[in-house]
C-alpha cells in the first residue's frame, strides 16, 4: 500500500504523541517525537552550563556545540515507549523533567537549532511511512505530507494532563507551577520569529477536550484512511 506522511502539530500536552504513537502502531509506521529532540539539545545545554537560571541560553556556545551533539531513537522496548539518545545515552526519563520544560523554549528559538534540527527530521521522513508530531511539521518540516492534524485543548485541560503524567512519574509539582509552564510555551511557541506554533492552512482542527483516547484514535485512523484514498 503507498506511504503517505502524518504531520501532528499543536500545543503543549495537547495529547498529541500519544495519538501519534497510537497510529505510528496502528498502521505499521515509524513514529518521530520531534519536541524529544529539542528536550534532548536543550538536556545537553544543561549539562554544560550554557543556559543560566533566568534561561538566558549561551546560544554562540550551544551553536558552535551543534555538531557534537547527536541524537537518535532506540525502538519502543518493553515499556512500548521509544527512547530518546543523545551521543548514545538514554536520556527519555531525564528530557521529560519540569526542568527541561523550562528551558526548552528558549533553546528552540534558535534559529541554527531549528535547521539543524529539521534536516533531521526531514532525513527520518525520507520514505515517508512516518508519522511525527511537534509544532512545525505540517507547516515548516513536511509542508506537503498528506495528513495534517492541528490538535488544541484549554490550557487548563492540557495542564491537568501533564500534571498527571509528572505525578505519576513521582515529579513533586503543584498544579500552578504546571499550568504556568504550559501557558509559557505556548507564548513562547507562537511568537517566535522561526517557524512560530500555528496551523497549516490545511491542517484538520481538533478539540480533543472531552474525547477519550479511543475516541481520539477512532478519528485519527478515520482521517487516516480517507489521506490514503486520496493520496
Ligand atoms: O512536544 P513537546 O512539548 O515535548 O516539545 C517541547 C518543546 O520543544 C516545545 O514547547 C517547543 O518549544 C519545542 N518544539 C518546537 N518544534 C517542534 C517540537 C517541539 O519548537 N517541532
Amino acid at each position: 500500500m503507498k506511504k503517505i506522511i502524518v504531520a501532528i502539530d499543536g500545543y503543549s500536552s495537547s495529547g498529541k504523541s500519544t495519538m501519534a504513537r497510537e497510529l505510528a502502531a496502528r498502521v505499521g509506521y515509524i513514529y518521530v517525537d520531534s519536541g524529544a529532540m529539542y528536550r534532548a539539545v536543550t538536556l545537553y545545554a544543561m549539562r554544560h552550563g550554557m543556559i543560566t537560571p533566568d534561561k538566558t541560553v549561551d546560544t554562540e556556545r550551544l551553536v558552535a556545540a551543534l555538531p557534537s551533539i547527536h541524537i537518535s531513537f532506540a525502538p519502543a522496548g518493553a515499556d512500548g515507549v521509544q527512547h530518546t539518545l543523545l551521543n548514545g545515552e538514554d536520556v527519555e526519563r531525564e528530557i521529560r523533567d519540569m526542568q527541561v520544560s523550562e528551558n526548552v523554549s528558549p533553546v528552540a528559538v534558535i534559529q541554527e537549532v531549528r535547521q539543524r534540527l529539521v534536516a533531521l527530521q526531514q532525513e527520518f521522513g525520507e520514505h515517508k511511512g512516518i508519522v511525527m508530531d511537534g509544532r512545525d511539521i505540517g507547516t515548516t518540516v513536511f509542508p506537503n505530507a498528506e495528513l495534517k492534524v492541528f490538535v488544541c485543548a484549554s490550557p487548563e485541560e492540557r495542564a491537568r494532563r501533564r500534571l498527571k503524567e509528572l505525578s505519576e512519574k513521582g515529579e513533586n509539582v503543584t498544579y500552578q507551577e504546571v499550568y504556568d509552564n504550559v501557558v509559557e510555551r505556548d507564548r513562547i511557541d507562537t511568537s517566535r520569529e522561526v517557524s512560530p506554533l500555528r496551523k497549516a492552512e490545511d491542517a484538520i482542527e481538533l478539540d480533543n477536550g472531552t474525547m477519550t483516547r479511543q475516541e481520539q484514535m477512532d478519528w485519527l485512523l478515520r482521517q487516516f484512511e480517507a489521506a490514503i484514498i486520496k493520496s
